[in-house]
Parts: C-alpha cells; structure tokens; sequence
C-alpha cells in the first residue's frame, strides 16, 4: 500500500532537490557572455557573423538570425539554405524556426524558393498571430513581405540528386548522412559535408538575454512535403530565459519523437549541466530504439543562463563551434554515445 508519510518525504525531499538544483543555475552570477555556439565545423563562419553584433552589445536575436544566414547563403553547404540537396522530387525545401527571450518563435516549414528562410521565420514571429507557416503559404506570406524568390537548387545539387536517382529506391534514405559519411576516412569528404545537415545556433548577449535559430534543407532525397524536427519549437530548438536553450542536429524524426531542445531544456532546469542534459536526451533516444541506432545520428547543443555550454551525439563526428570573449573560432568534437 501506498505510504503516505513516505509520499510527503518523498514530496519534500524532491521539492528541496528542485529548489537546490534551481539555486546551482541562478547562484552564479552569469559569468560568459556574450558567447554564440552553433552545430558543426560551418558554425565558425556563421558564428563570426553573430560575434559582430554581440560584441558590439547587439541583442542576441540578431545575432542568431545574421549568424545562420552564412551558413544558408553558403552554395558549398548542401544541408542548408541556398544550394541544399533536394528531396527525391528534385525540389529544394526548407525549414528554419527562431526564438527570442520572451518566448517569441516563428517558423516557416517546406518553404521553396527562398534563400534565407530564418529571415521569413523571423517575421512570422513578428508579424503574424501565428507560429508557423508551410509551404504554399509560407511562400506566399514571404513574397508580400518583399522576399525574392530565386531557383534555390544549385548545378552541384541539382546533379547529386540525378547520380542518386539511378539507384534509389522511391522513398527516403533516413540516415542518408551517416551512410554517405565514410567514417573511416572522414576527411575524404569535403568539410565531412555529408555527415551534417542542420545549423543550429544559440546566443546569450550582453544583456543576458538568450535566443536560439535553426535552419536546415533536411534530410536529403526526403519524401516531397516531409518535415523535420528543425522548425518545431521544442524539438530542433527551444529557449527559456530561465534557464538555457538548446537546438538539434541529426535525423529529425527521432528529435520530434523525444521533443529534444524541450527536454533538453527541462534537465537544465533541473540541474544538469549543459552537456549532461544533452547526454541524458541522448540516452533516452537510444534507449527506446536499442539496438537500431547503430546507424543513427542525433546531436543536442546547449547553452544555459550563465553561458555555460555542452553537446552530446549518438554517433561520434559531431562537432560544433563556440565564440565568446576568449575564443572566437573554437571547434569541439561532441562526446557520442558511441
Ligand atoms: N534535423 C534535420 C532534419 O531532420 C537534419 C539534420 O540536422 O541532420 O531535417
């Protein structure tokens, strides 16, 4: 039978846990800021772009939005924006969602023929009642905002899509990166290009405030019309000015599964270090897959109120890039399950 003395302790005890875990994030006083990080080697370039406005006492929001637009204006990377792999149609589509301190967020999903989708995402956080927008309306509200729609797919993609064809099955590769990613001898691919999608970047300016974006072509040779993780707030990215935020890489359908940056989010809130949540959100993808995540990747990236980061993947190879004060083009390779 239930003992209900044992509840009240019980009750107490995690009470007094969740009020010691809240003092360990708001004790020390905020130590690192400004600091911007982002998934990734291409998150140096994209990072530098952020340090221009936090540096200079810009607001984070900003600096995220300007920081993931390098990365999606960049032709040679095909896993975001501008020249990004197609999906099994041939057609380029794109997902992006940002986040401010407020709890402000906008997101366009599958959106076409727009190079900087952050920058639609942005305004439907700004200037719309709504969230997010898809496809045809997406388009459509980016067009009355003034964007100029372009041909997105690049020769180079547009190529890559054709070789792929002549073998591919009518459905998607969903770990297509990591089967492409020739792990024994990564550096035979350049920038490891394959074994990356998602741009992912959080900021914490010199005000204290956080903001987090994430913009990606996702996964390539997808069925037309599938969305990943990366514009569903609390799965590629959330942020809580309480407490951290946090953004994802990887195959998307198993970060929406787990509602990943929210959960990694919420281990923050409860104590963890930055690169313990990630681990712990880690775990328990790979818990509920067991044995079939030997080919899977997931990447978390976080950072907390006090400009403290971590990241934590499945596989090994995940990498990202930090810049604050002390260090402007930092790489670190993520600790993996594997
Ligand atoms: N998360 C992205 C998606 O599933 C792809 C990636 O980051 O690898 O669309």
């Amino acid at each position: 039978m239930y003992n209900r003395r044992k509840f009240i302790q019980t009750t107490a005890l995690s009470a007094a846990v969740v009020t010691l875990n809240k003092a360990c994030i708001t004790k020390n006083a905020i130590t690192n800021k400004p600091i911007v990080i982002s998934t990734w080697d291409f998150g140096v370039a994209a990072n530098a772009e952020a340090w221009k406005i936090l540096s200079t006492k810009g607001k984070a929001l900003d600096a995220v939005e300007n920081g993931v637009k390098v990365a999606e204006a960049d032709v040679n990377n095909q896993s975001v924006g501008y020249g990004g792999l197609p999906d099994r149609d041939g057609i380029v589509t794109l997902d992006a969602s940002i986040m401010d301190h407020l709890g402000n967020c906008g997101a366009v999903l599958a959106l076409e023929q727009i190079k900087h989708p952050i920058s639609v995402a942005r305004l439907v956080m700004e200037k719309t009642p709504h969230i997010m927008l898809a496809g045809d309306g997406a388009l459509q509200f980016a067009i009355e905002q003034g964007f100029k729609t372009e041909n997105i797919l690049t020769e180079n993609s547009k190529k890559e899509w054709e070789k792929w064809l002549k073998t591919a099955k009518y459905e998607p590769v969903s770990n297509i990166e990591n089967k492409l990613y020739d792990k024994a001898a990564p550096e035979k691919l350049p920038g490891n290009q394959y074994n990356h999608d998602t741009i992912g970047m959080l900021a914490l300016d010199s005000q204290g405030n956080l903001a987090g974006a994430c913009t990606t072509s996702g996964m390539a040779y997808k069925l037309h019309g599938r969305i990943g993780d990366s514009p569903i707030i609390g799965a590629g990215l959330y942020v809580d000015s309480e407490v951290g935020g946090a953004t994802a890489t990887g195959v998307g359908e198993e970060v929406v599964r787990n509602v990943g940056s929210f959960l990694v989010v919420e281990l923050m809130r409860q104590g963890y270090s930055p690169e313990e949540a990630c681990k712990e959100a880690i775990k328990r993808i790979v818990k509920k897959k067991m044995s079939s995540t030997k080919d899977l990747q997931v990447g978390f990236l976080a950072l907390n109120k006090n400009g403290e980061y971590g990241a934590y993947a499945i596989q090994q190879g995940f990498t990202f890039a930090v810049c604050d004060s002390r260090k402007q083009d930092l790489i670190v390779k993520g600790k993996s399950h594997y």
